[in-house]
């Protein structure tokens, strides 16, 4: 297994997040929440001219699990998956959305909220965890990968079982500090009203399994 490094713009972005005091860093999960989405619109999209796949609509959803005693919080959902390319393409190089937002650097001083304007992306995970794992599975492969990233020193690679299509993102919340309260994050209540506030809009079931009363 080797470890990779990111391309510098995204490094530069990367370091951003992994240090950021932004104090929206709940969009993160709109940003997940939204690539889950994206990629269940590819499978849609693909059935509607590939006469071998039915897009069957109950078969499709994100799903996010909070595991407070693990400190990790896990969005899976049922799109279309990444290929070992594809994720060293797209989790390993800033994505266009991303990059649009932090291009500027006196927007970026002046535009308090840019964050919270633009789409930031994948790497606005790193806001609130200092590990973060993919398991994917690509559709029409037989192949699933594990991706690992701890932030600006690179990712991981490598070779992982995965029974279903689809991609699970799981975050490894940050301790909390004296500034900070990443808790919150790992709290049923909390990610019910994130969710509500920014991924309201999404056509697919957002399922969240209930524990706390
Ligand atoms: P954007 O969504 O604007 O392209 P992101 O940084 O959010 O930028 O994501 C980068 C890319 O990583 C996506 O374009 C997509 O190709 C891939 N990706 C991220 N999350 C997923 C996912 N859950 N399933 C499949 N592909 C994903
Ligand atoms: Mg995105």
């Amino acid at each position: 297994m080797e470890k990779k490094q990111f391309q510098a713009e995204s490094k530069r972005l990367l370091e951003m997040m992994v240090n950021s005091i932004y104090s929206h860093k709940e969009i993160f999960l709109r940003e997940l929440i939204s690539n889950a989405s994206d990629a269940i619109d590819k499978i849609y999209y693909k059935a509607l001219t590939d006469d071998t796949l039915t897009f069957n609509k109950d078969d499709y959803y994100i799903k996010v699990d909070a595991d407070k005693e693990n400190r990790t919080l896990k969005i899976t959902d049922t799109g279309i998956g990444m290929t070992k390319e594809e994720l060293e393409n797209n989790l390993g190089i800033i994505a266009k959305s991303g990059s649009l937002a932090f291009k500027n650097e006196n927007e970026m001083k002046d535009g308090q909220d840019i964050i919270g304007q633009f789409g930031v992306g994948f790497y606005s995970a790193f806001m609130a965890a200092d590990t973060v794992t993919v398991f994917t599975k690509a559709l029409g492969s037989d192949e699933a990968y594990k991706w690992e990233s701890q932030g600006t020193d690179g990712y991981t690679i490598e070779p992982h079982e995965k029974a279903d299509v689809g991609t699970e993102v799981i975050l490894n919340i940050k301790e909390n500090n004296e500034d900070e309260n990443y808790d919150e994050f790992l709290e049923e209540h909390h990610l019910k009203t994130i969710i509500k506030k920014y991924s309201d809009f999404i056509r697919y079931p957002i399922k969240m399994d209930v524990t706390e009363s």
